[in-house]
């Protein structure tokens, strides 16, 4: 056994298998088995496996300059090319970018400028961030107490109080809905609940609402119609910010450029992104925020000397260029409309699975998905624990696909946004002998 403390892991049974190559859809451990990336990696290799342009770009850029910081404003011109495409590309008004090197860093980043900016602008009482159960934002300390996820809180310690994060309904209807209740109604409840924690915290202390447009982690939850107009509606009447955390649904991964496209969210003050940014070809990420709210903490950081926040890495050259190739070859190749097209497909192959007698959901938009297993298909009673999912896991893992269980016991489906329809086919074929496999295993 190596000595590594692996990530996200259940520390007594590590190391299930070694990944050793990949090239377009697909992995291959070192005994040589072929596996489907049904994940795309952890929801990020959105460009597949041995890109050549992306590989030769890499090269070419650590060649020229291997790395290069950002303090004190030194700068390079990949670096500042990325920042002109991305903003042009976000439905943020004016936006600025400052640069990280994950999705949790970069979520840190945000808590740390909202900070800033409402200190900047006189409302240093406005810091409290409201944030959904069950949703996933990230695991270093700030990203991970916005993470409404147990398991990133338990022996943790967190979240911390300090940081002032309030809970709101996850908007997940077919675990949260009351008996009887219709999805209007549930959307009519759980907005109003969030307006009445507004109202009883005090608006002037909540600075800003995060949430994934569709979620990935806790079980891809798509909100049901009218939830985002409502949200947006209630944020706008108390003056708290909409922040989009679009690490996972940015890119064409939703059948959009972004989740805020499909799900009609508009102009969020903040947005985050990471993984598809660069195909996770090179760790890299952006916070992405309101000129205006850049714009206001200018004075302050020139009262301090510096705006003091930056790591090693951002704006990493090699990690720049890489990422402004993925958004030529998005562009250039039209990757979105492709994932479009072939993630409606993938939608109406899944939606097939909602006959079977161990699947209680299946959901999903554009080309992110899951099945929903639960014990009694008649009340959509759920297994206890997470066995359940973990078995059907490995079953599709024996069948040569790559997922990985969510929320318990649904899997996650997130190709790379280039698969083939032939490769939904194939991934749709190998789902089926898994679950076949996961009820022979429950009955
Ligand atoms: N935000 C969302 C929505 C995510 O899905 C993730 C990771 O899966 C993160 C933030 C954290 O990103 P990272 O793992 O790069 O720190």
């Amino acid at each position: 056994m190596s000595n590594i403390i692996y990530p996200t892991t259940n520390l007594k049974a590590t190391e299930t298998l070694t990944i050793e190559r990949g090239d377009g859809a697909y992995v291959y451990d070192n005994e040589g088995n072929q596996y489907l990336e049904g994940l795309a990696g952890l929801w990020c290799t959105s460009l597949g496996y041995n890109n050549r342009e992306l590989i030769d770009t890499a090269a070419e850029q650590m060649g020229k300059l291997s790395y290069s910081h950002m303090f004190g404003g030194k700068t390079h011109q990949v670096g500042m090319d990325l920042a002109d495409k991305l903003t042009a590309m976000v439905p943020v008004e004016n936006a600025k970018v400052f640069f990280g090197n994950s999705g949790s860093d970069a979520n840190d980043s945000h808590v740390k400028m909202l900070r800033y900016y409402f200190n900047a602008i006189g409302k240093p009482e406005k810091f409290k961030i409201i944030a959904r159960e069950r949703s996933y934002h990230g695991v270093t300390v700030a990203s991970a107490c916005l993470t409404g996820l147990p398991p990133n809180h338990t022996n943790f310690d967190l979240p911390f109080d300090a940081l002032g994060i309030l809970r709101t309904d996850a908007p997940h209807y077919f675990r949260g809905a009351l008996p009887g209740e219709s999805e209007a109604q549930f959307v009519d409840r759980i907005v109003n609940n969030l307006e009445q924690l507004i109202l009883k915290e005090g608006a002037d202390t909540i600075a800003a609402f995060i949430a994934e447009p569709i979620t990935g982690a806790s079980g891809v939850i798509v909100p049901p119609a009218g939830y985002y107009e409502k949200v947006q509606a209630v944020l706008n009447k108390y003056d708290i910010l909409f922040w989009a955390d679009e690490v996972i649904t940015g890119f064409g991964r939703t059948g959009n450029d972004f989740g805020c496209t499909t799900m009609g969210i508009e102009k969020p003050a903040m947005m985050t992104l990471a993984k598809q940014l660069s195909s996770a070809y090179m760790p890299i990420s952006a916070a992405v925020i309101r000129g205006d709210m850049y714009e206001a903490m200018i004075e302050p950081s020139t009262k301090v000397g510096v705006f003091g926040h930056g790591y090693t890495y951002s704006g990493h050259p090699v990690a720049a260029a890489v990422s402004l190739k993925t958004l030529e070859i998005y562009e250039r190749d039209n990757i979105f409309g492709h994932a479009a097209k072939v993630g409606e497909y993938m939608q109406k192959r899944l939606g097939e699975f909602r006959d079977h007698p161990l699947v209680g959901e299946v959901r999903g938009a554009g080309m992110i998905g899951a099945v929903e297993m639960v014990s009694d298909k008649n009340t959509g009673a759920g297994f206890d624990g997470g066995a359940v999912g973990t078995f059907a896991m490995q079953a599709c893992q024996n069948h040569g696909m790559i997922t990985r269980a969510v929320a318990g016991n649904s899997l996650a489906f997130c190709p790379p946004l280039i698969v083939t329809e032939a490769q939904i086919d194939e991934m749709v074929e190998k789902l089926a002998k898994a679950l076949d496999d996961t009820l022979d295993f429950v009955t």
